[in-house]
């Protein structure tokens, strides 16, 4: 029952996660290919706050650059599982900030949507609270659970990982900064027929009727004269894509469905804030305007109607164009630049350019092949294509880490032969009594769980390991079982004046065989470090005891992905010194310290993860027979409902079990899932 709701929790976790990813992925990338039009969003917030910063001011694009890059990151870590404590916090507040402020846009209505996708997906401010709300439910689950999110990448690589993401994103900024966006969401596309984007689509229906029956026909399969004209049903199954599209003259006369059905090229040069436009291209522009001129293609420059500012220009920049008016948002819309160029033909959108990237007349650019363009940037399609292009080499070093992963713990062991080797390392269960039980009590678990073991015999070696003050009882009352027997800890020093400690050699005099060494509470409460550890399993191997050697890491450590490097550093700190032969008396059990007493325990597959990683440094250290024989076991809310699926992985070679092992009937029970 647990395991299912484990399992459940696990996936629940984990396609949340991803969900949360895809959606941040998304709404980063989105502002980050079109900064400009993110920054007229946030402009209008600032507007409803009293502030008129003009757009590309640092309160307006610094905001638009960190939102966008924060959301791309966050993203890109929580789909990978990089840092995962620090990336579901930030996740977590993101949503907390971002829901808030949609509860605030819902009563107030300062934008008419958020622009929380920009023009890729547009929300009411309804839906985007609607949104929020579940969204950040979810990034609260994802928080409170992330010990369960399953990373993609290898910790050792992730640095790769991160610095691509952040280039991928920065560049991604500066670019559609300085030119026109990566990709183009607005209704004004490249290959947009504008004349047809304004026409609702509509769906016209007639009805008629003969004698008693009514009928309703459509447009092109009309009923024969013995039928009646009744009425006219007209649907709109459309709404016009453009709304706001317009030229009028000086005079107020409007041009634009003239300049719409011209057959030839006709250029716009768009101003969507005339007093701010960038007169740095202006060389160019003029350049172009007498090659149009030249050529006889109708040339305007397009503003929303600020007269002194048009002079302004004129006056500075010599233009020698006439100016048409337009609606201020089209002109945001249609070209992202100030100013910026869009060539008309046929009334569809041919091309357009940012003023970084006019095009010189004659020379870098011809009409003609600039409309070949048509379509093939429009929005989705282009979105694809960049996706891929982002994806592609994400993938690649995803896929290197796999390989690079296996290569080191699976290098010299298939599967088959893992497997073989298992069946011939020593399978062992340990109980970890702690500081429970008085000496009778502990007397009479010893003695039923002897009664036990001899009514049905185990599969694997058993120890008990005991308080110090049970031992002699204890050795006296398994002596011819198969119950081996180990003490919890040993002093650090051989003998002498230390006192309360009692030595490996006292340990041995009892009858005693094993010791457990560097478990997690005597880290935590009594400080034992390596150094001291590395004392204690010297002694203990001396005096003939086999030592039983926890590693594993805390709860902070897992999250943030350290767990293989603190594992390491145990070993490392405590068992380098040793000889291989010396090795061949330890045993290591992997207990992560979040697992211990918790009622969590690690996923079979989170163990096998871990116990391959243990078995791989040991090889490096002591080579492959040792790694191959060394048990590992593994501890942490081991039971008998649990046992049997972690002991079935083949790099798990038994358990060390606390709490269970205080019950006869549970420590059987996990005895029992060898069998
Ligand atoms: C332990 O203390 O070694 C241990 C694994 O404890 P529990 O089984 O109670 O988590």
């Amino acid at each position: 029952m647990t395991s299912v709701r484990s399992y459940m929790e696990l996936w629940a976790v984990n396609v949340l996660r991803i969900l949360l990813a895809v959606v941040f992925l998304f709404s980063g990338y989105v502002k980050a290919a079109d900064p400009w039009g993110m920054a007229y969003k946030v402009e209008a917030y600032w507007q409803h706050w009293g502030f008129d910063f003009p757009v590309s001011s640092l309160p307006i694009m610094g905001a638009v650059f960190a939102l966008a890059a924060v959301e791309f990151i966050l993203g890109l870590y929580l789909f990978f599982g990089i840092r995962n404590r620090l990336t579901t916090a930030g996740v977590f507040c993101f949503m907390a900030v971002m829901t808030l402020l949609t509860v605030y846009i819902y009563m107030y209505s300062p934008v008419p949507d958020c622009g929380c996708f920009g023009e890729a997906l547009v929300l009411t401010n309804g839906e985007t609270l609607l949104k929020n709300v579940v969204l950040w439910g979810f990034s609260g689950y994802v928080l409170w659970r992330r010990g369960l999110i399953r990373r993609f990448i290898s910790e050792r690589h992730q640095w790769i990982m991160s610095i691509y993401a952040w280039l991928y994103v920065i560049v991604l900024l500066f670019v559609s900064f300085r030119h026109l966006p990566a990709v183009d969401f607005t209704p004004y596309s490249v290959g947009t027929d504008i004349a047809a984007s304004m026409q609702a689509e509509v769906e016209t229906k007639l009805v008629y009727r003969k004698g008693n029956t009514q009928r309703v026909f459509s447009t092109d399969s009309l009923p024969g004269d013995d039928w009646t004209y009744v009425a006219t049903d007209v649907r709109v199954l459309r709404e016009p894509v453009v709304k706001d599209f317009f030229l009028l003259d000086d005079a107020g006369n409007d041009l634009t469905m003239e300049l719409l059905s011209d057959t030839g090229y006709v250029f716009l040069l768009t101003f969507p804030d005339m007093l701010l436009a960038d007169d740095g291209n202006n060389d160019r522009i003029n350049d172009l305007y007498d090659y149009t001129v030249d050529r006889g293609y109708p040339f305007y420059g397009v503003s929303s109607g600020d007269t002194a500012a048009v002079e302004t220009w004129r006056d500075r920049t010599g233009a020698a164009y006439a100016f048409l008016q337009a609606d201020r948002d089209m002109l945001r819309s249609i070209a992202r630049s100030n100013p910026g160029l869009v060539l008309l033909h046929h009334g569809r959108i041919a091309a357009k350019w940012g003023h970084n990237d006019f095009p010189e007349a004659l020379v870098q650019w011809e009409p003609a092949t600039a409309e070949q363009k048509q379509a093939a940037t429009a929005g989705w399609t282009l979105f694809v294509r960049q996706l891929l292009w982002f994806l592609i080499p994400l993938f690649l070093i995803t896929l290197l880490d796999s390989l690079w992963i296996a290569s080191k713990y699976y290098k010299h062991y298939s599967f088959k032969k893992r497997l073989k080797q298992k069946t011939m390392r020593k399978k062992i269960v340990a109980g970890n009594w702690k500081m429970n039980k008085n000496l009778q009590e502990g007397v009479a678990l010893a003695k039923e769980l002897k009664d036990v073991l001899s009514a049905d015999k185990p599969n694997c070696e058993v120890v008990i390991c005991t308080p110090f003050i049970h031992l002699a009882s204890v050795a006296e009352i398994v002596k011819d079982s198969v119950i081996e027997l180990g003490a919890e800890n040993c002093a650090d020093k051989a003998s002498g004046a230390y006192t309360g400690e009692v030595s490996a050699e006292m340990v041995k005099s009892t009858g005693a065989t094993h010791v457990i060494l560097g478990h997690s509470e005597r880290r935590a409460y009594y400080h034992e470090t390596p150094e001291i550890l590395k004392e204690k399993i010297n002694l203990a191997l001396a005096n003939g005891l086999k030592v039983i050697f926890c590693i594993g890491e805390v709860l902070e450590e897992r999250e943030s992905g350290k767990q293989n490097e603190v594992v390491k550093a145990q070993l490392e700190g405590s068992l380098f010194d040793l000889s291989a032969e010396e090795f061949a008396n330890i045993i290591l059990a992997y207990e992560p310290v979040w697992a211990i007493g918790t009622g969590k325990t690690a996923t079979a597959d989170q163990a096998e993860e871990m116990h391959a990683y243990i078995r791989g440094v040991i090889a490096e250290k002591f080579g492959k027979d040792a790694a191959e024989n060394v048990s590992i076991l593994y501890g942490g809310s081991c039971k008998p409902s649990n046992a049997k699926e972690i002991f079935s992985k083949v790099d798990v070679d038994g358990g060390l079990i606390g709490g269970a092992a205080l019950k006869a009937e549970d420590f059987k029970g996990i005895i029992d899932a060898w069998k």
